[in-house]
């Protein structure tokens, strides 16, 4: 099984210009913890999640580009899932943006992903 077979292909995402606020207000309108930081033509530049913001709460940071994760984990939708497990598993995350060869973000495969193709097993 690969990637691209369970990856998320209608994913959101924000632009690290964009506010604390919208970013949360995205999260809690379409039930997300994770989005991917794209630039202008699509590339993957980081991540932001709902840990993120919290910790922009508690220690009072007020711009996303402070709070982004820049180092972000990612695979290609021709690796196994396997690859994608271990690499959650390895670094603690729970979701992995989707690039193409051109860096540019095709969607994301989450915890929830595996767990709910387990689910379709029982
Ligand atoms: N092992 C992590 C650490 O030591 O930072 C713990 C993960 S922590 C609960 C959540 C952090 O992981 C957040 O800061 C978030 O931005 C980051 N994160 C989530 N998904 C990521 C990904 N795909 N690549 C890199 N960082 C990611």
């Amino acid at each position: 099984i690969l990637v691209s077979d369970i990856m998320y292909q209608n994913f959101y995402s924000v632009s690290r210009d964009e506010t604390i606020e919208n970013a949360s207000i995205l999260m809690v309108k379409k039930k997300v913890n994770h989005l991917p930081v794209i630039s202008k033509d699509g590339k993957l530049e980081g991540i932001v999640t709902s840990w993120d913001i919290t910790k922009a709460v508690a220690c009072k940071i007020t711009g996303l580009d402070e709070i982004i994760t820049r180092n972000v984990k990612y695979v290609y939708a021709g690796e196994k899932i396997e690859t994608a497990s271990s690499i959650m598993e390895n670094y603690s995350i729970s979701a992995l943006p989707v690039i193409d060869s051109e860096n540019r973000i095709i969607g994301m495969v989450t915890s929830e992903s595996i767990s709910a193709l387990i689910g379709r097993f029982n």
